[in-house]
């Protein structure tokens, strides 16, 4: 969609808060944060982005819309102390109040109860009922690893017919959801969440956890666009854009997973 005209503006901003975008920001997370900003943008919604990371605080309030990337064990692990030390009664108020959590890949990890790697367990923020375990050997290499392009239904409005987010994932990572938590959507191609269930990611009220990263959003704008809806808290769907060009990178992302 290039810069173009701009449709009614709906008279708000979209304020989004990345935690540690420096440290968890592998494959393209920093991609995902533009395309809310562009489709903002281009509907004349104000967007406001601003960051929080390692020893700083979190404001509950201070965002719309809260963003956690993917990343490495060892920059994991950095963050994952920071989260339960300093961030965790924050990130309970934000998903109290049903504002959106956004955590792709590492960053879903850390939503839960713990990441296992090895002989060590990380905290987790405990925001979901959920648990990983990490499967390879921590070599480096690929084994063990759930690497490929994915493709999962999702329902994420009672009534609504299921969409299809389409992909990629690479995590050595296994994710269990616990019994009070249900998943974002069902495997139609890929390993989701632990290679077994057939479920991927976590959904709870505003929280979204998901494997598929790289470029998420790009790849799934109708998912973009309601994750700006629903942090504005609009009753209605966003006016549409001119989505030719994105509807070709579904579409794309879609056969590439062999749907
Ligand atoms: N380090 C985690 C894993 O390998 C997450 C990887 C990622 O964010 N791509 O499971």
């Amino acid at each position: 969609m290039p810069e173009g005209e701009v449709t009614s503006p709906p008279g708000r901003e979209l304020r989004v808060c990345a935690l540690y975008p420096e440290l968890m920001n592998i494959y393209a997370d920093r991609g995902n944060l533009l395309l809310l900003e562009r489709r903002c943008r281009w509907r004349g919604i104000g967007f406001q982005l601003s960051s929080t990371s390692l020893g700083e605080g979190l404001d509950p309030d201070g965002a719309d819309l809260f963003y956690i990337g993917g990343g490495q064990d060892r920059d994991q692990r950095l963050c994952a102390y920071d989260l339960a030390e300093r961030k965790r009664d924050a990130l309970h108020a934000v998903a109290a109040r049903g504002a959106v959590i956004l955590a792709v890949c590492g960053g879903y990890q850390l939503l839960g109860h713990s990441y296992q790697l090895g002989e060590e367990t990380l905290p987790g923020a405990a925001l979901v009922d959920l648990w990983t375990v990490r499967a390879d050997n921590g070599g480096g290499d690929a084994a063990g690893r759930l690497i490929g392009n994915v493709a999962i239904e999702v329902t994420l409005e009672q009534g609504q017919p299921p969409a299809v987010l389409a992909g990629f994932e690479n995590h050595g990572g296994r994710t269990h959801l616990g019994s009070s938590a249900r998943p974002l959507g069902r495997v139609l191609r890929g390993h989701g969440n632990n290679d077994h269930d057939g479920y991927e990611g976590v959904r709870d009220r505003g929280i979204i956890g998901t494997y598929l990263h790289g470029p998420l959003l790009p790849k799934n704008v109708w998912f973009a666009d309601w994750l700006i809806q629903t942090a504005l808290g609009l009753e209605q769907p966003l006016p549409p854009l001119d989505d030719e060009l994105e509807q070709r990178a579904h579409a794309e992302a879609r056969r590439a997973a062999g749907l």
